[in-house]
C-alpha cells in the first residue's frame, strides 16, 4: 500500500483540526457514527479475517473474529449504550462557603486524536481507540501498522466508507512516518507499540505537550500456586499463550511454578497443545504464523541463545518450518536471567517455566523486573491471592485465567511504568480522550462580594469562613 507522504501529515491534521473547530460532533452525531462504523465493519467480518490471514501468512480465522472482530462489536456496543449517561455534566457540591453559587463538571471533546497502532491486532487496536475518540467527540487521524500493508489498507476503505475526510483520516507507512505522526501537534495521542518506540513517541510528544496514552508491552507473568487444578491452569495458559501464537502483549510471557510441579506442567501442556494442533502440529488452520521474516529470526535467535546457556527446549508439536514462519509451541525449563528470553518481551510461542520454592521467592521474581503489562495469579486460596494482589503492581489482572481483562469493557485498559501509562476502553478511554472541564456558576447574591480590601471591615466575615 501506498505510503503517506510526510508533507501531507501537517495539512492533514489542520483540515481535521478546522472542521472539528466549526461543528463539534454533539451526541446525535457520534452516536450515528458509532453506529454506521459498526454496521459497516460487521458487514465486512468475513472480508476482515482474510485480509488479517493474508498479512501473517496464515492467522486463525476465527481468532481473528473473536479478537479483532467481536471484541471491537463489543467495545462499540458498550459505548452506545453508556455514551449519553458519560456525556451528561455531573454537580458537584461546592461546600457551605460557596453557597449558593454552584459547580458542575462537564465532558467536553479535546479536538483530534492521533492513534498509532501495531500489527498484532492490527484492527482491534486501531478501531477501539478510534471509537473511543469518535465516542468523545473528536476527529481521528490513524497510523496503522506498516507490517500488515493489506489490513491496512481495509481500514483506509472501511473509515473513508464510514466517514468523511474531514472527520477521520488514515496515514499510512514505517518508522519515518511513525515518528513524523508522533511530532504532529494533537490534542491527544493514543500509541500501542513496543516500550522502545514508546519512549521515541513520548521525546516527540513533549515537545507539543501532547497529552499521551502509552499501551506498551512487557513480559507478563503468569503465577501458578500449588493449590490450583493442573489441566485447568495448562488449558488456559495455553489458550492465552498460543492464541495469535504468542503474538499479544498481554498473553503470558512466562509462567512461575512450584518446582515440584514443573514437569507435570509440561505434561499438561503437551496434551493441551496436542488436542488443540495435533502432536504433528498439522491443525494450521487454527495455529497462527509469526508475522514476518525478521520476527521469526528474533524468536529463533532466542532459542540458540538458551540453548547456548544450556537451558532445556522442548517442543510441544510438530517441527519449526522456517520458509513457512510456522513455529510450535514451545516450553524452556528455568532459564535463568542471562538469556535473552528473560531479559527481552517474548512476542511469540515460546513459554519459558521458572520453578521456584515460596510463594515470597515468586513474588520477589516479579518484584525485580520491570512492572508487568498483566499478572495471571492461579490459586483458589484467598489470603494467598491477597498477598499475590498486594506485593506487586501490574497493568491488570485476570484471575485463574489469562486475557479476559482486556474483554471487559467496564475495566480500564492500560500498563503501569514500562508497560504504559493512561488507560482506555469504555469510560476510562471517554474521559482520557475529553476534558472534564471544571464550572462554577456564581449566585446573584453572595457573600464572595464581600470578600474585597478594606478587609478591616469584613474581618467579623472572614473570621467566620476562615476556621
Ligand atoms: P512497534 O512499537 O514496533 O510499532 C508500533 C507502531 O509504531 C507502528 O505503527 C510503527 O510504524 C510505529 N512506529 C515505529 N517507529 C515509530 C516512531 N519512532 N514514532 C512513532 N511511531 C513509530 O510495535 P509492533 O512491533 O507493531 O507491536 C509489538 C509491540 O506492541 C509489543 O511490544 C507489544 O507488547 C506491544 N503491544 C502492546 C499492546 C497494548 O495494548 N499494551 C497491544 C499490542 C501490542
Amino acid at each position: 500500500m501506498d505510503t503517506t507522504p510526510i508533507s501531507a501529515l501537517a495539512p492533514t491534521l489542520t483540515r481535521l483540526r478546522t472542521a472539528w473547530q466549526a461543528h463539534k460532533p454533539d451526541l446525535a452525531q457520534r452516536r450515528d457514527d458509532l453506529r454506521r462504523l459498526r454496521s459497516a465493519f460487521k458487514a465486512r467480518l468475513d472480508e476482515m479475517t482474510r485480509v488479517i490471514a493474508a498479512d501473517f501468512g496464515h492467522r486463525s480465522l476465527d481468532e481473528s473474529r473473536i479478537a479483532d472482530g467481536m471484541t471491537v462489536l463489543n467495545d462499540i456496543d458498550h459505548l452506545l449504550t453508556h455514551l449519553p449517561r458519560w456525556m451528561r455534566p455531573q454537580r458537584v457540591p461546592v461546600g457551605w462557603r460557596f453557597w449558593p453559587g454552584r459547580a458542575w463538571i462537564e465532558p467536553h471533546p479535546l479536538g483530534v486524536v492521533g492513534v498509532i497502532a501495531p500489527w498484532n491486532y492490527p484492527v482491534n487496536l486501531a478501531l477501539i481507540p478510534l471509537a473511543t475518540a469518535i465516542a468523545a467527540g473528536n476527529h481521528v487521524y490513524l497510523k496503522p501498522s506498516e507490517h500488515t500493508p493489506r489490513t491496512s489498507a481495509f481500514l483506509r476503505e472501511l473509515l473513508a466508507h464510514v466517514f468523511p475526510p474531514e472527520r477521520v483520516d488514515v496515514a499510512t507507512g514505517g518508522a519515518d512516518v511513525g515518528a513524523a505522526f508522533a511530532a504532529l501537534p494533537f490534542d491527544h495521542l493514543v500509541f500501542t507499540g513496543s516500550t522502545a518506540v514508546g519512549r521515541k513517541v513520548m521525546a516527540a510528544a513533549a515537545a507539543n505537550l501532547t497529552p499521551l496514552t502509552l499501551e506498551l508491552g512487557g513480559k507478563s507473568p503468569a503465577l501458578l500456586c500449588d493449590d490450583f487444578p493442573l489441566e485447568q491452569a495448562a488449558a488456559r495458559i495455553a489458550t492465552g499463550k498460543w492464541f495469535n501464537c504468542g503474538q499479544t502483549c498481554i498473553a503470558p510471557d512466562y509462567v512461575l511454578v512450584p518446582a515440584d510441579r514443573r514437569d507435570a506442567l509440561v505434561d499438561a501442556l503437551r496434551q493441551q497443545v496436542q488436542a488443540r494442533y495435533g502432536a504433528a502440529l498439522d491443525n494450521l488452520d487454527d495455529y497462527t504464523r509469526i508475522i514476518n521474516d525478521g520476527q521469526y529470526a528474533r524468536l529463533q535467535g532466542y532459542l540458540d541463545d538458551a540453548r547456548a546457556h544450556g537451558v532445556a527446549i522442548i517442543p510441544l508439536a510438530g517441527q519449526a518450518d522456517p520458509s513457512r514462519r510456522l513455529l510450535p509451541p514451545t516450553v524452556l525449563l528455568d532459564p535463568d536471567d542471562a538469556t535473552r528470553v528473560m531479559q527481552e518481551e517474548i512476542f511469540g510461542p515460546l513459554l519459558p517455566l521458572k520453578s521456584y520454592r515460596t510463594l515470597d521467592e515468586a513474588i520477589a521474581y516479579i518484584n525485580s523486573h520491570d512492572r508487568p503489562l498483566a499478572l495471571y495469579p492461579f490459586t483458589h486460596d484467598r489470603a494467598r491471592l491477597r498477598q499475590i494482589l498486594d506485593a506487586t503492581l501490574a497493568g491488570g489482572v485476570s484471575i485463574n485465567d489469562t486475557l479476559f481483562h482486556f474483554a471487559i469493557g467496564n475495566l480500564p485498559f492500560g500498563g503501569v511504568g514500562p508497560s504504559g501509562m493512561g488507560a482506555y476502553h469504555g469510560r476510562a478511554g471517554f474521559d482520557a480522550m475529553s476534558k472534564a472541564l471544571p464550572v462554577f456558576r456564581q449566585a446573584r447574591l453572595t457573600a464572595g462580594d464581600l470578600l474585597r480590601p478594606p478587609y478591616a471591615r469584613v474581618r467579623w466575615l472572614l473570621d467566620r469562613i476562615v476556621r
